[in-house]
């Protein structure tokens, strides 16, 4: 029906990541809400999220009618804390999400057993981590599914796109179903199955990913290399902690370089950040804690109040005010761009 790229495409990009199966589709955002979909989240479920990501983790389940239930992060991985999600899970919960941070994968162990012991599944937010691994298994091989983006900023673009990784031939059939209208592939007289919508992917955008795709290799090894230089020089400035590490996750894309300047307050934190764009440095301020924007309380909200979320998660908090990151593409530059970069740190830190 279609073309061969988005084919093409799918067979390489889960092939990469040790998955049967994948689903492009049109971002990152459907591509959450597409597999929470075939993981039964919807009216009545709750799905555990990080309180410390980008909106469309917890959008993408509020979407589809569930509860997201936001968890607190650790102070030094920016990860979702398993201990936090073990206390939120409830008969309700259905799935969990995991978002691996910048490139860095959450504890997988331990929310593998979890989820087990729950009986509930784990979506893998893999926005940040085309590539990433965890203890030498790729993304794909983890035994859940996984939803990436291909949005603007991230590691691969076509200025919008997404995709979704299976294991399981039983949830790529019914995602399948689902993305293309209803429609079995092979239909051609409007057979169509199942209440669905179009969520595919365009050939054009497919072309150009494929060429990324062969290229992404070479990259990781290159920004591995400059964060170790990076985060070096950072830890050396007093009070600059970069975002730290876990041996278990053993290869990192890095999708930001991340650090936090514990202590500070959000208004300095967003000189610091004024002063590296000033300098033509791509820094940002980070998230905002997801229960502290409006959005989120619209919709899928947990019966709680924002004070009682908010105590329970206490780093999400202060990550959100004291958090800087940079463009991957700083990554990418020279090792003296860095040296650069750690200086106007060091001064903006000194200037108090
Ligand atoms: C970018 C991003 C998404 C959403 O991707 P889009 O393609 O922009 O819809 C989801 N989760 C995280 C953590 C992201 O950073």
């Amino acid at each position: 029906m279609g073309g061969s790229e988005v084919d093409s495409f799918e067979r390489e990009f889960a092939g990469y990541h040790g998955a049967h199966h994948a689903l492009a589709v049109t971002n990152g955002t459907h591509a959450l809400e597409l597999a929470l979909q075939v993981l039964g989240a919807g009216p009545g479920t709750e799905v555990i999220v990080p309180a410390f990501t980008f909106i469309s983790s917890s959008q993408a389940a509020q979407r589809i009618g569930a509860v997201a239930v936001p968890v607190d992060v650790d102070p030094e991985t920016y990860n979702i804390d398993a201990t936090a999600t073990a206390e939120a899970i409830t008969p309700r919960t259905r799935v969990i999400m995991p978002v691996h941070m910048a490139g860095l994968m959450a504890d997988m162990d331990a929310l593998d057993k979890l989820a087990s012991d729950a009986g509930v599944r784990i979506l893998q937010d893999a926005a940040h981590a085309h590539g990433a691994r965890w203890r030498g298994k790729r993304v794909g091989e983890l035994g859940s599914i996984a939803a990436f983006s291909f949005q603007n900023g991230k590691l691969m673009t076509a200025g919008e796109g997404g995709a979704v990784l299976f294991l399981d031939p039983d949830d790529y059939e019914k995602a399948f179903l689902h993305h293309s209208c209803g429609r079995p592939r092979t239909d051609r007289n409007y057979h169509h199955q199942v209440a669905g919508t179009n969520m595919r992917m365009n050939e054009f955008s497919a072309a150009v990913l494929r060429a990324q795709l062969g290229r992404l290799d070479g990259q990781i090894e290159l920004r591995e290399q400059r964060w170790r230089l990076l985060s070096q020089l950072l830890a050396q400035i007093p009070g600059v902690r970069p975002q730290g590490g876990d041996a278990r996750a053993d290869r990192n894309p890095h999708y930001m370089a991340m650090f936090r300047l514990p202590g500070w307050s959000e208004e300095r934190r967003n000189l610091l950040v004024d002063r590296l764009v000033d300098a033509g440095i791509p820094a940002f301020a980070g998230f905002r804690a997801i229960y502290r924007t409006a959005a989120f309380w619209e919709t899928g909200a947990p019966e709680e109040s924002v004070d009682a979320v908010a105590k329970r998660c206490p780093n999400a908090d202060a990550i959100s005010q004291d958090c800087v990151w940079l463009h991957h593409r700083t990554l990418l530059a020279s090792e003296q761009a860095l040296t650069d970069t750690a200086a106007i740190v060091a001064d903006q830190v000194a200037a108090g």
